[in-house]
């Protein structure tokens, strides 16, 4: 028996290749930390709107194993607001608030949220 159907394989093939290019794109560096990028997190995850955001970079940060295991998981650190102002910074190319949202099933962002976390030092 089959663990996935083909369609859902195929899907997530190409959602991986999608993911080494956007690794590649961003210079394979964690946007938190900046040491080796190897994984894509989802700011979205944990939510309903996972296969939605699967294929979508509106919901993706480059990371490192350690961010993404580890300070990104905490909610308190980075609330979803923080991690779209890193989005918005380190990739401006693929911010985009609507799309975003129409993968996040925990509410809605609006940019209001996310101004308090752009700051100048
Ligand atoms: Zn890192």
């Amino acid at each position: 028996m089959r663990r996935q159907s083909k369609k859902r394989a195929n899907r997530s093939r190409s959602a991986k290749a999608r993911r080494e290019n956007y690794r590649a794109e961003h210079g394979m560096k964690c946007m938190v930390c900046g040491s080796a990028g190897t994984d894509v997190h989802e700011i979205s995850s944990g939510t309903a709107g996972r296969p939605l955001s699967e294929g979508e970079p509106a919901t993706w940060l480059l990371a490192c194993w350690r961010c993404n295991c580890g300070p990104l998981t905490d909610k308190l650190e980075w609330p979803v607001a923080r991690q779209l102002a890193l989005k918005f910074i380190a990739d401006g190319k693929h911010f985009d608030l609507e799309r975003f949202n129409a993968c996040y099933t925990l509410g809605s962002v609006g940019m209001e949220d996310i101004r308090q976390w752009l700051t100048v030092r």
